[in-house]
């Protein structure tokens, strides 16, 4: 439990050096451009512990590919571990950004809604506000403002707001009968994203696969969702991704590691070809997060109101303006799901006007 806090210390001068470098130029890197990725039900715990020793050797949680996985997502410490697991996130985001929510090093984020269930969650990131009316995950068209909706509004960001994720829930969470930026979620063909060869191929190989079911495979969400910005440059884009949550439903722990750590790499591709557009290198933030947390030990496959622990959730930032600390460690305040539609508006500087009293955004000067 120490450990995972003590190594901190051996970081602290290079932080400081790069806080320097940021507080210089602050002027020209603001935030022009923000991409917000979710990542269905991880866990803290793996994120800033990699695999959980005592799940990757539990054989009821080994199923498919097993032994293979184990040994890929194994070292000896956290450290080492978690590295193994996202290795992007503990070096580009962790040297550039922010990782907030070790509960080991006492600094907490955790939703504000009671049902720690997805859609819920969701709605709770883009609106700013836990409805106690959305508590389940049941398509319903959200009556509550989102963040998108209202960023969309501006002058500056009509028409250059997008949002994808594997999930049809998408649909509902966001409202796409209220609104007209692109929502692509599910298995069907969202307007707006039918233009390109690659989008076109995309669209038929969805039809082809369809699994009857609510997600379509988050490759597919990614490469639409990077295509898109390829063809279109949005300004505010969303990314949602689902496997994680399948996985652990399904009591595969090596495979739930294995979707983190293919997470990981779609982010960090993503954050490479964002660095090789003008309009992105340096002028963009990325916000990562997750709907909910899950249970512990043996009830690490679940989560919901009767779940404890699965309101736990955590948080990572980089952007400009945004001083690099690393690992947040301890704090008096316990930040909430509900200050990310206001910190996701502040960021691009505007202040989010909603119908709800919703959250705070989040004060990255403390
Ligand atoms: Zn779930």
């Amino acid at each position: 439990m120490n450990s995972i806090c003590s190594f901190r210390s051996i970081s602290i001068t290079l932080i400081i050096l790069s806080s320097f470098y940021v507080g210089n130029s602050q002027s020209e890197t603001d935030v022009e451009n923000l991409i917000v990725i979710t990542l269905d039900g991880v866990r803290w715990k793996e994120v800033f512990g990699g695999a959980d020793s005592v799940l990757l050797n539990n054989p009821k949680f080994l199923k498919t590919e097993g032994n293979r996985l184990s040994k890929k997502f194994w070292d000896d410490t956290k450290h080492a571990r978690r590295k193994r697991l996202m290795p992007f996130l503990w070096s580009e985001v962790s040297s550039q950004g922010r990782i907030y929510g070790n509960r080991w090093c006492n600094n907490r984020v955790n939703v504000s809604n009671k049902t720690n269930i997805s859609n819920p969650g969701y709605s709770e990131i883009f609106t700013g506000y836990a409805d106690p009316e959305i508590n389940s995950n049941e398509l319903k068209y959200n009556k509550n403002t989102s963040v998108f909706e209202f960023i969309n509004q501006q002058e500056d960001f009509a028409g250059k707001v997008a949002a994808f994720a594997s999930w049809d829930r998408i649909h509902g969470y966001l409202n796409s009968h209220k609104n007209d930026f692109i929502i692509s979620g599910g298995y069907s063909t969202s307007p707006g994203t039918d233009e390109s060869f690659l989008q076109q191929t995309l669209n038929s190989l969805q039809t082809i696969i369809h699994r009857k079911e609510s997600s379509r495979p988050d490759y597919i969400t990614y490469l639409h969702a990077k295509e898109f910005i390829r063809i279109k440059r949005p300004k505010l884009l969303s990314i949602g991704f689902a496997w994680t949550d399948d996985m652990a439903h399904d009591g595969s722990y090596p495979m739930y590691l294995e979707k983190i750590f293919t997470f990981d790499a779609m982010i960090e591709d993503l954050w490479n070809y964002l660095e090789t557009i003008p309009q992105y290198k340096n002028k963009t933030a990325l916000l990562i997060t997750v709907d909910h947390g899950r249970g512990d030990n043996e009830n690490w496959t679940s989560h919901g109101p009767r779940v404890p622990h699965s309101n736990e959730i955590w948080f990572a930032i980089m952007g400009p303006g945004i001083s690099p600390k690393g690992e947040m460690k301890e704090s008096n305040i316990t930040i909430y799901q509900n200050q990310f539609a206001a910190t996701i508006s502040n960021l691009l500087g505007y202040k989010f006007k909603s119908e709800n009293v919703i959250g705070d955004s989040i004060d990255f000067d403390k």
